[in-house]
């Protein structure tokens, strides 16, 4: 069987070992006579799967020790929920949120914040399509701000902060789904990290968050037990049934991130794939990457073909060269190529190819 080079912007490209691993374990797990779908969450083989990858996550992100780590459900989304119900009671009522709009997601999270809060929008681009980060200079923040929510890597319009911005003593919250894990992150500057596992960590069905002690406690009375940080930390992440095969993938993909070097080494990996797709895309005017330079992703390349009836000519050409999953989100159009850790260089170098086939051809 072949694999193709799948540039998905979640669910998304696995390594291809941990698949297999995978497989290998499938019917019976380490000698239990049973698969990890099969086990109790409560059984000691379970339990040593989720402490070991709670463990590894820790070592690879260099998470101190006064930060939680929760495995939660209900994806990225259920946590813009969550975060305000969590946080809002920080300070008095009523309490401003404070946004940064940089794209779709961020404008995600906006919109469910509104339901709980008042949300301040403290810098925006998304009235100039959302292609930079507006200068730290330029944000307005609320004086009685109960915590800053940014998305540090915007999916849809490939926009990416490469710094923790500084924002004093209010807590920085940071949906960090889509880079998770690619880079060296001080986990030190950020109140809140939110990921969904379904990119850089895993399978979809996990939501990893990372939160610090101060933090937990202040939940607004409304808040379903499911979403409150503080009971799914006092239980160990089990206050219900945790997605136990998710779990058990993340924890695949961290041994596997540890044995590519960790998060420092496989940060250089991409560094390489992102330029080789950039710097082919700036020398040529055939593809157009509208994202202003020190803001681009490494994670997620958006771009657009000069002439747009052609699209449709790329993405059927592009499949049948075993390239797949390069259509833009729907918002933007256009296309999109998901450079995830497990997107090896040579899926890279084989999309650089094509699309320069592909201009040759026109
Ligand atoms: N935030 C970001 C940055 C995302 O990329 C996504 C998913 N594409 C989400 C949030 C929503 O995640 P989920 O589908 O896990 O709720």
């Amino acid at each position: 069987m072949t694999r193709i080079f799948n540039f998905s912007a979640g669910p998304a490209t696995l390594p291809e070992v941990v698949l297999r691993q995978a497989a290998e374990e499938m019917l019976n797990w380490r000698g239990s006579g049973m698969s990890v779908m099969e086990m109790s969450h409560r059984s000691p083989e379970f339990i040593s799967i989720l402490a070991a990858a709670q463990q590894d996550l820790r070592e690879l992100m260099a998470i101190p020790a006064n930060y939680q780590i929760l495995f939660m459900q209900g994806g990225a989304s259920a946590q813009n929920a969550a975060i305000p119900m969590n946080l809002a009671g920080l300070q008095p009522q009523p309490a401003a949120i404070d946004f940064i709009h940089t794209g779709y997601w961020s404008g995600r999270s906006i919109g469910e914040a509104r339901k709980y809060c008042t949300v301040n929008i403290a810098a925006s681009s998304h009235d100039s399509g959302s292609t930079d980060i507006p200068p730290r200079a330029s944000w307005k923040l609320s004086d009685n701000a109960a915590y800053v929510h940014i998305c540090t890597n915007e999916t849809v319009h490939g926009v990416e902060y490469h710094d923790a911005p500084d924002v004093g003593n209010i807590p920085l919250v940071a949906d960090m789904s889509s880079h998770i894990l690619s880079r060296v992150m001080d986990v030190s500057k950020f109140g809140v990290i939110f990921a969904g596992a379904q990119k850089n960590m895993g399978i979809a069905g996990l939501t990893v968050v990372i939160v610090r002690d101060d933090l937990l406690g202040h939940v607004l009375p409304f808040c379903p037990s499911q979403l409150d940080w503080k009971q799914v930390a006092e239980n160990t992440s089990m206050l219900n049934t945790p997605p136990t095969y998710a779990i058990y993938m993340a924890g695949l993909v961290f041994q596997w991130l540890k044995r590519q070097g960790g998060v420092a080494a496989i940060e250089q990996r991409n560094i390489a794939k992102a330029s080789l797709l950039y710097d082919y895309m700036d020398l040529s005017d055939f593809y157009r990457n509208p994202v202003a330079k020190d803001c681009r992703s490494r994670m997620n390349v958006p771009f657009f073909l000069r002439d747009e009836a052609l699209n449709e000519a790329f993405i059927d050409g592009a499949a049948k060269q075993g390239l797949v999953q390069l259509k833009g989100h729907r918002s933007v159009g256009g296309m999109r190529a998901s450079l995830y850790n497990a997107m090896p260089i040579e899926g890279v170098q084989a999309l650089v190819c094509y699309m320069r086939d592909f201009e040759k051809s026109r």
